[in-house]
């Protein structure tokens, strides 16, 4: 596994990307997180390393990005409401599985999601861009302390 600090200059500059210090400074701080950070969230990290900057950049910084290509904005099936998150694009292609009751939200890696791809464009003659998967359920914390829906049956099947 490549280290997410040091691989950080590398890929902007063979994008042909230059940033300024300030948008150089939030993609450092998306691409390091291990969560998913919203606009606000973002905002609040990066005002700690640069008391300048402003919420009106870090909007105007997460539009730059996204049109570069360099994260991927996801909604995160808007367990929270509607605010989105950011991801770098230079990290290996994930589905998000969301628990829908904490909002604890889990990275699944694996053959599966490059499988799909494979399939959807052979099946359809497509060349696939972007894709993003995301699951919604409740965690395993979450199903243990008892939180399913009444209604959904899945309970009284298991109990039968
Ligand atoms: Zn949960
Ligand atoms: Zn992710």
């Amino acid at each position: 596994m490549v280290q997410p600090t040091t691989s950080l200059k590398g890929p902007l500059r063979k994008r042909g990307v230059r940033l300024t210090r300030q948008r150089e400074l939030l993609f450092e701080i998306i691409h390091n997180s291990h969560t998913h950070l919203d606009a606000d969230r973002l905002y609040e990290i990066a005002r700690k390393r640069d008391a300048k900057i402003s919420r009106v950049t870090v909007y105007r910084t997460l539009k730059v990005l996204k049109q570069e290509g360099l994260i991927d904005e996801l909604d995160l099936l808007h367990h929270e409401g509607d605010q989105h998150y950011y991801e770098t694009r230079l990290k290996r292609e994930h589905a998000h599985v969301v628990c829908l009751r904490c909002g604890a939200v889990q990275e699944f890696f694996g053959s599966p999601i490059q499988d799909l791809k494979d399939q959807v464009e052979s099946d359809f003659g497509f060349k696939i861009l972007l894709a993003r998967t995301e699951v919604g359920g409740y965690c395993a914390d979450c199903q243990s302390s008892g939180v399913e829906e009444s209604g959904t049956g899945v309970k009284s099947d298991i109990d039968q």
